[in-house]
């Protein structure tokens, strides 16, 4: 298994988790690009946004309640917030497995780069 996400989710690499549903787990960014960043992941295998269809809206939806869940939990809920999902290579997509970015803690520029 290659993908680093599913050895994340098979515990096969440590991570710092801080949520894991039904759908989904969430874990701490190796390199944070805010004081709080965290990675919402499906426990299945999808590559992006590009290969999501109808079955899958359950998990969608799990991605973004979890993604709430947590910012409210970090405390970021009250100054601001930013969930992101890049796709494929020009969104900026490096890992192949598709994640919610939570990022806060700072005031975070528009647009993105
Ligand atoms: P993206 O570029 O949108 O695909 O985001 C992938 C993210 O995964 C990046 O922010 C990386 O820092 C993060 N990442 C890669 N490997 C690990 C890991 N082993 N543990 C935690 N985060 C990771």
């Amino acid at each position: 298994m290659s993908c680093v996400f599913c050895r994340i989710r098979d515990k096969e690499i440590p991570a710092t988790f801080v949520h894991e549903d039904e759908h989904c787990l969430a874990f701490r960014d190796l390199n944070p690009q805010a004081p709080h960043h965290i990675l919402v992941v499906p426990k299945k295998h999808i590559v992006s946004l590009n290969d999501v269809g109808p079955d899958d809206a359950d998990m969608l939806g799990a991605l973004l309640l979890a993604a709430g869940k947590i910012a409210r939990a970090e405390g970021l809920a009250d100054g601001g917030w930013r969930a992101v999902v890049n796709t494929g290579k020009d969104g900026g997509q490096s890992v192949f497995h598709i994640h919610v970015h939570v990022l806060g803690g700072r005031a975070l520029g528009w647009p993105p780069g």
